[in-house]
Order: C-alpha cells, then sequence, then structure tokens
C-alpha cells in the first residue's frame, strides 16, 4: 500500500542535504563552541555560518538571531522576557486562535498579574483588527500575533499589524513558526520586535528552534547560566542540530518560490477533487490568505477522528485539531474560534503537504476518501 504523509505541519521529514551536513558534527567536530582552544573555536566558526544562514532566511542581522531549543521555547522566551522587562504594568495582547506555546505563558501571566487580553478572529479565520486598535489606544503593551496559523494556513496581516503596534509604541512578537520558510518573511521591511520559528517545521530535525530579537528590544534573558548566545540564552549549544537549522533556512529561502508554487498547485488540486468528490465539505479558513501547503476541510455530519482512522487503514497521515477532554472530543480551540458550525466543527481533517509531496499522494487521497465519508456518513447519527 502507498504511504502518503500529509501532516507536515506537525514535522516534516529532514531534508538528505541536512542530515549529511550535521553528520560531522557527531561524529568528529563535536567540541564545546565555547572552548577558547583550536577544537572549540573550529566548532563555533559553523555555529557563526549557521546563524549567518539563518538571519539571510528574514533578512536581518545574524547578531540578532538566538538559537533555542524549539518554537515552544521560543514563544515562551519572547512572551515572558518582554513582560518581565517591561514590568506588571504592561498589558500581554494575543489572539484567540494561537498555538498553546503561546495561549499558555499569556495565561500565566495573566495569573501572575498581568493584563491579558485575547483577540478574536471572523469566519474566515482573520483577526479582528479593530479590536487590536483599540487595545492599543490603553497604554503599553505586548502584543504576540500569529504569523499563520498551524491549523487553518490563515495568515494574518503582519505588515499592518506590526505598522498599527510601532505607532502605538508597543512591543511586537510574531508566532512564524509555520511561515518561516513558507513565506517571505522580510522583517528589513516588517517592523516585528521578536520572532519564533522551529527547525522540524522546515526539515531540519526536532530539539531545534530559534527567536529574532531585534536589536535594542526591551527584553530579558529567561535561560540563565552561562555566557553563550550572547548571555541571551545559557546553555551549551546544540551544535549539530543548529548546524542543520541553517542548512534548512538556506535550502527554504532558495527554493522558497518554486516550493510554494508547487505545493499550492497540488494543494488546490486535492482540495478542488475533494469539493466535487465528497457532499457537504467546506474549506475552513480564508481561501486567499493563507499558506500555500495547508488546506483545513470540514466534512459535514462525520468524526475527524474516525476519518483519520479510516485514511491512516489507506496509508494516509493527515490530522485534526480536536483535543480529548473529558471523554468527549471537542473540536480544536481554533475551529470553535472561528465559529464553525458544530456539524462542519466536528469533521475537521488538516492536509499540510510538503516540498517531498508528490501528484501521486493527492491521487491516492482523491481515489480514497469519498468512499471514507460515504460509509462513515451512512453511520451518522446527524444524516436523516
Ligand atoms: N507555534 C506553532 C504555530 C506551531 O505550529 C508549533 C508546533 O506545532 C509550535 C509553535 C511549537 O513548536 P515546537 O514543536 O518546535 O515546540
Amino acid at each position: 500500500m502507498r504511504n502518503v504523509y500529509l501532516d507536515n505541519n506537525a514535522t516534516t521529514q529532514v531534508a538528505p542535504e541536512v542530515v549529511e551536513a550535521m553528520m560531522p558534527f557527531l561524529t568528529e567536530f563535536w567540541g564545546n563552541p565555547s572552548s577558547m582552544h583550536w577544537f572549540g573555536g573550529q566548532v563555533a566558526r559553523h555555529v557563526e555560518e549557521a546563524r549567518a544562514r539563518v538571519a539571510a532566511l528574514f533578512n536581518v542581522s545574524p547578531s540578532e538571531i538566538v538559537f533555542t531549543g524549539c518554537g515552544t521555547e521560543s514563544d515562551n522566551a519572547a512572551i515572558r522576557g518582554a513582560a518581565d522587562a517591561l514590568g506588571p504594568q504592561a498589558r500581554i495582547v494575543t489572539t484567540r486562535v494561537e498555538h498553546p506555546a503561546v495561549l499558555a505563558p499569556c495565561r500565566r501571566l495573566k495569573e501572575m498579574g498581568y493584563a491579558v487580553t485575547e483577540l478574536g478572529v471572523d469566519a474566515s479565520g482573520q483577526l479582528d483588527l479593530a479590536a487590536l486598535r483599540k487595545e492599543l489606544r490603553n497604554g503599553p503593551c505586548v502584543v504576540s500575533v500569529m504569523w499563520a496559523n498551524n491549523e487553518t494556513g490563515v495568515v494574518f496581516p503582519m505588515e499592518e499589524i506590526a505598522a498599527m503596534v510601532k505607532r502605538a509604541g508597543g512591543l511586537l512578537h510574531t508566532d512564524a513558526v509555520q511561515a518561516a520558510g513558507k513565506l517571505p518573511l522580510d522583517l528589513s521591511t516588517i517592523p516585528v520586535d521578536m520572532l519564533s520559528f522551529s527547525g522540524h517545521k522546515l526539515h531540519a530535525p526536532k530539539g531545534v528552534g530559534g527567536l529574532f530579537i531585534r536589536r535594542q528590544t526591551k527584553w530579558t534573558p529567561w535561560l540563565l547560566g552561562g555566557h553563550q548566545e550572547n548571555g541571551r540564552r545559557a546553555g551549551t549549544e546544540n551544535v549539530p542540530y543548529i548546524v542543520a537549522l541553517g542548512v534548512a533556512c538556506e535550502q527554504a529561502r532558495l527554493h522558497m518560490a518554486e516550493d510554494a508554487r508547487r505545493m499550492a498547485a497540488l494543494r488546490d488540486k486535492l482540495e478542488q477533487g475533494l469539493l466535487a468528490s465528497c457532499p457537504d465539505a467546506r474549506v475552513n479558513g480564508d481561501p486567499v490568505h493563507r499558506l500555500p501547503n495547508t488546506s483545513n476541510i470540514s466534512f459535514q455530519y462525520i468524526e475527524g477522528e474516525a476519518i483519520l482512522y479510516h485514511l491512516s487503514d489507506m496509508g494516509v497521515a493527515a490530522s485534526s485539531g480536536s483535543a480529548c477532554t473529558s471523554g468527549s472530543l471537542e473540536p480544536s480551540h481554533v475551529i470553535r474560534a472561528m465559529g464553525v458550525p458544530f456539524t462542519a466543527a466536528h469533521g475537521s481533517i488538516r492536509f499540510s503537504l510538503s516540498r517531498y509531496t508528490t501528484d501521486e499522494d493527492i491521487g491516492h487521497v482523491l481515489k480514497n476518501m469519498p468512499p471514507i465519508v460515504e460509509k462513515l456518513r451512512a453511520l451518522s447519527p446527524f444524516v436523516g
């Protein structure tokens, strides 16, 4: 049976050229980059080379890049570090559709006494900019708004958001874990102060990420100890994975336009094919402003988990945003925030492609999905 991986927003295959580049740093060049001797110095040079490659993806200075352990760490460090630096009078503004890596630290700050606002989205998953503008009138704030949503692929208008936050004198962090490597993110023209990204979403291994911190941003380091990363993140650097991240970012930068064009064409073929062959299906999220690799489709009147189970039987890996809480399957907080009707919210499936997705992969899903939907609908209590 054919195996088809369409869960690339969960994690991606490590690119072969990335594996090749990192291996010598596990076998041969295993020194500590902080060591003064020749063995350490040799390794430190490669860490700096990787930093320059990462910086080039965002068009920023290498000195503004801090390596971290994952996207979650970057989000936590950005939000907590900015809140610490501005003090408890600062307000925190975020959105209801953020990843838990942003929502959880914001909610912790709320427990600690900070005023925290979570902005809503409309039915297409787009941010309520008027509500953001209103919040910005209320004094100094840390704003954390994602660049692209992991479940729907919806892209927020970051240029407009950044201009609004900067005009109001706020500090802006963006979780770009899903956008990095898929969209051109030119931080020389878009004035975000901090940006989080993660290796395993762009064909580097799990366990490495990064945080862009613009020079002179008010921010306090979170992980304290040694002087690594210029005092911004203590702990001996994960050299092989940092080298891997550098190569993955370079590959993303060089091939982004072509990869995006290919993925969007395959994504559209998948979406149009499924909408044509499966009755009562609908796409969730802004159809225009979204990532080229993501499609979130609701198959009404059936459970997403049941669809996933049958798809998995046919060799297809996809995802649903549902969380199993207290024995019942709750639609994801993102789908709920968009107000997707109950009968559609429960049957939402995320297909996420990568540069390795092929036309044959899409053909396999298009062939296997209609009978699955038909079979589950026949069992559905919601279908007359
Ligand atoms: N932010 C977003 C939007 C994500 O999609 C994810 C992972 O799914 C994260 C943050 C967390 O990244 P990591 O898995 O590297 O901790």
